[in-house]
């Protein structure tokens, strides 16, 4: 049994919920859908969340598949899946609130404040406060994209065995930023995990699929349900840095390497050129590593962050995985899902 939002959530139940999150300016009311589906055996209570930035829709689609896979209908404890958290950014396309403010950064909240405020204090009062650990489904920016990765804090042991136990080909350890959903989960004991893959506005199918595959695997590792062992898990490299290669000048910047690909210090990452000169600038890798991040808008300006580059003790390992990992999303990706 789940007392969530006024309902009592049985044993054996799957129900979706539409609590009240807000208004629109013309009165009407705005709900946040939630699933809820409560085992018939006990276990612990998971929440997955999504769009908390309204423009980062890879993680409404993971939780939407969530509704058709087998084996999240046999959970031991409770499944919270909200697909649509800042239902407003949603509607306008848009990582923010109608005020501007960025959702994520307005956590725990305060039930007087602003419209973030009052929604990141539902969220933690009615939501968090209900679970005993999370996943936050997120994407790049506009015009920036992802490799599928998990970000944690490397504190938190309970929140590590989550991040590597998602199967995703990178773990970046970062510390937690003031306001963020994780950091609210922190500070109330809640290991929090986030997801970061594709870019905001798109479908990215890579994405899509390790995201589900992710939470799965989470579920499993925290021992509320069981599947069949797959040889095909990713064993991810921890990566406990990482840094951007910025714009070396202003123009048009075109790419000759690619989200994934291992860098060695020195290698040309691509160039900066200006529409009708035949010079161009190179963009020189001023480190190794993994591309994790790359900037997807041709339209660059001295000091634009373009490639996110994790660094690892051990390099190699961490190619290994990437590329177990874009060899399975190959095999995996089916256009009709
Ligand atoms: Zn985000």
């Amino acid at each position: 049994m789940l007392s969530i939002f006024g309902h009592e959530v049985r044993a054996g139940d799957m129900v979706v919920l539409e609590p009240p999150i807000g208004k629109l300016l013309g009165h009407d009311t705005i709900t946040m859908p939630t699933l809820v589906i409560c085992g018939k055996r006990k276990g612990p209570t998971l929440l997955v969340t999504a769009a908390i930035h309204g423009d980062e829709i890879n993680g409404v689609e993971i939780v939407r598949r969530l509704l058709y896979a087998s084996w999240a209908r046999r959970v031991r404890g409770c499944l919270i899946a909200i697909p649509i958290v800042n239902v407003f950014g949603v509607m306008q396309r848009s990582r923010y609130l109608p005020d501007r403010r960025d959702l994520n950064r307005c956590f725990p909240g305060s039930a007087s404040g602003s419209l973030g405020a009052r929604m990141a204090h539902f969220l933690t009062e009615d939501v968090l406060k209900k679970v005993d650990m999370a996943i936050d489904l997120h994407t790049g920016a506009i015009g920036r994209t992802n490799l599928p990765q998990i970000r944690v804090s490397p504190d938190n042991p309970t929140a590590m065995e989550m991040a590597l136990a998602f199967g995703a080909p990178v773990v970046l350890t970062s510390e937690l930023k003031e306001g963020t959903f994780r950091n609210a989960g922190d500070a109330l004991g809640i290991p929090v995990i986030t997801y970061e893959a594709g870019e905001a506005l798109r479908y990215d199918q890579p994405s899509i699929i390790a995201g589900v595959n992710g939470v799965r695997n989470v579920l499993e590792q925290v021992g509320m349900i069981r599947t069949r062992v797959r040889k095909k898990k990713i064993q991810p490299a921890v990566a406990p840095s990482s840094s951007w290669v910025r714009s070396p000048t202003d123009g048009f910047f075109r790419t000759v390497t690619q989200l994934g690909a291992r860098i060695r210090k020195g290698d040309i990452l691509g160039y900066v050129s200006g529409p009708l000169k035949m010079d161009e600038t190179a963009i020189v890798a001023p480190f190794s590593g993994i591309i994790v991040g790359q900037n997807q808008i041709p339209q660059v300006y001295e000091g634009e962050a373009l490639y996110h580059v994790a660094r690892f003790e051990r390099v190699t390992e961490a190619e290994a995985a990437v590329d177990k990992f874009q060899a399975t999303m190959t095999d995996m990706i089916d256009i009709r899902d």
